[in-house]
């Protein structure tokens, strides 16, 4: 019966009855048929190169310290995201869920969120809970502060009125058709500071939202600030809750890992000296809003991927803190310095396609042209606000004219790589059936990379974590286009 079944076609505009800015630029381009149809334009998207948005809200609140997500839809919002969670970090991790069923998508998820919560605090005794929206709650049209405060009241009777204080709620709305889990993370970064930001003082800390770095770059992060002497705090601070080892097993029940941003520091930060909001997309909102709110200023910057991008956070915190910057970290600059021109002969002017998040491909894109690469086909997997225009102008800096796939899907951007095959491929772990195909090296980056390990605790960001990245493409131009015997020469 179901061969039977005829293909249905995408209906859409083709290529020649559009007028598309995503132009081909690169001269060695072949155009595509015409009955390609733009992802812009067509009903679906093929194989997006993203996730949802309450992903990225869930991703923040494991950034704290005894911080639970609640996931306010049904449990299917929740098992990938956790399966995801557990195949980048190999981690457990501990996300709550309402668990709608029919009725709560006829009535609403009022009863859910009340028991939920209630079960949550009575046998998690969590710090933080970030009650995180999905699309079925939000196409109900479900009023979760009013639920909340119904919690609250419930709650109060039975605990009594400590748990006010005991625990903090954060109440982040991911409609997943609006956007993705960059946009997820950075509604996060807003809303936490929203609600728990308070300003009662002056204090010397610097603030950074890292965006959805790894583990290792938040670690590289931290090792550059102390490097540098200055008082920080880093918020949603992934690196000792999603890579610790289990300690306090199995007498400490409910189990928490010892990191993460503690709900103080939060409170703590409109007293900040400055805020930097290291991926633009994922994290500037919480900057901008901050910066409104206590006048504390934001520095939404590039992620420090390569030499420009890593000087500049340098330089910016230099002279926010007054600190200098120490030999340490020159020297440090030099040897990533040094290992570019060692290598310069494997990377110059060979082709890279790159695909990830925007704040990913954006910083990548200024590391490869730094090593003399020529960027041709560039994937950035959300809608971005910032991206677009950094790729512009490390274009125009070195003279490359890439394709920007702009809202577009990777269904697309790989019909263009087989089309005008690149060298070497930047990408995640979704790249890897293209890669295959068209025999180009892939070097894993960015989020997600599930497919390799160790990939989490390895920086790319930072002098130290260029000089890694630098190795990965340099190694896998060698596997692929070096014959063995005449790697050294
Ligand atoms: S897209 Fe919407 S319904 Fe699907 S998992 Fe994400 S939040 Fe849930």
């Amino acid at each position: 019966m179901i061969n039977n079944v005829k293909e249905i076609p995408i209906e859409g505009i083709t290529y020649k009855e559009l007028n598309i800015e995503k132009k081909p630029l690169s001269k060695e381009y072949t155009p595509p048929p015409e009955e390609l149809v733009p992802a812009a334009n067509r009903a679906v998207c093929i194989d997006p190169s993203r996730t949802c948005m309450p992903f990225g809200a869930m991703w923040a609140t494991l950034g704290v310290h005894r911080g639970i997500p609640f996931v306010q839809g049904a449990q299917g919002c929740t098992t990938y995201v956790r399966y995801t969670f557990a195949r980048v970090f190999r981690e457990p991790t501990l996300i709550a869920n309402a668990s709608f069923h029919e009725d709560a998508a006829v009535f609403g998820g009022r009863k859910n969120l009340i028991r939920g919560i209630r079960n949550l605090v009575c046998r998690y005794q969590p710090e933080l809970i970030s009650i995180v929206t999905t699309c079925s709650s939000e196409v109900i049209g479900d009023d979760i502060q009013s639920f909340l405060d119904e919690a609250l009241e419930v709650m109060e009777e039975e605990m009594g009125p400590d748990i006010y204080d005991a625990v903090k709620f954060v109440i982040v709305n991911t409609p997943s058709f609006a956007g993705s889990h960059v946009e997820g993370y950075n509604r996060a970064a807003r809303e936490f500071l929203k609600t728990l930001a308070k300003k009662t003082g002056q204090s010397e800390d610097l603030y950074f939202i890292p965006g959805m770095m790894m583990p290792g770059d938040i670690r590289e992060l931290k090792h550059m600030f102390e490097l540098m002497d200055v008082p920080y705090k880093i918020l949603f601070d992934i690196s000792d809750t999603l890579d610790c080892p289990l300690t306090g097993m199995p007498q400490m029940v409910p189990y928490y890992p010892p990191g993460g941003t503690r709900v103080e520091d939060f409170v703590r930060a409109g007293n900040a000296k400055g805020i930097f909001a290291l991926s633009p997309d994922a994290g500037g909102a919480g900057a901008k809003w901050l910066e409104k709110r206590f006048k504390v200023p934001a520095f939404v910057i590039p992620m420090p991927i390569g030499v420009k991008n890593t000087d500049r956070m340098i330089k910016t915190i230099a002279e926010i803190s007054g600190r200098g910057i120490p030999d340490s970290l020159r020297w440090e600059r030099g040897i990533l310095l040094d290992a570019m021109a060692d290598t310069l002969h494997y990377t110059m002017g060979k082709r890279v396609a790159i695909c990830g998040d925007p704040d990913f491909v954006a910083a990548a894109t200024g590391f490869v042209c730094e090593l003399g690469m020529i960027p041709t086909y560039i994937l950035p997997g959300s809608k971005t606000k910032t991206a677009l225009q950094t790729i512009k102008d490390v274009c125009a800096e070195y003279d490359v004219e890439p394709t920007v796939f702009v809202d577009s899907d990777q269904f697309e951007w790989e019909y263009a790589l087989k089309n005008d095959k690149p060298d070497v491929i930047l990408g995640h772990s979704r790249c890897v059936n293209i890669s295959k195909e068209i025999k180009v090296p892939l070097v894993r980056f960015g989020f997600p990379v599930y497919d390799r390990v160790g990939y989490q605790r390895e920086p790319i960001v930072g002098y130290r974590g260029g000089e890694r990245f630098l190795a990965r493409i340099i190694n896998a131009i060698l596997d692929q286009y070096f014959p063995d015997d005449r790697v050294q020469q």
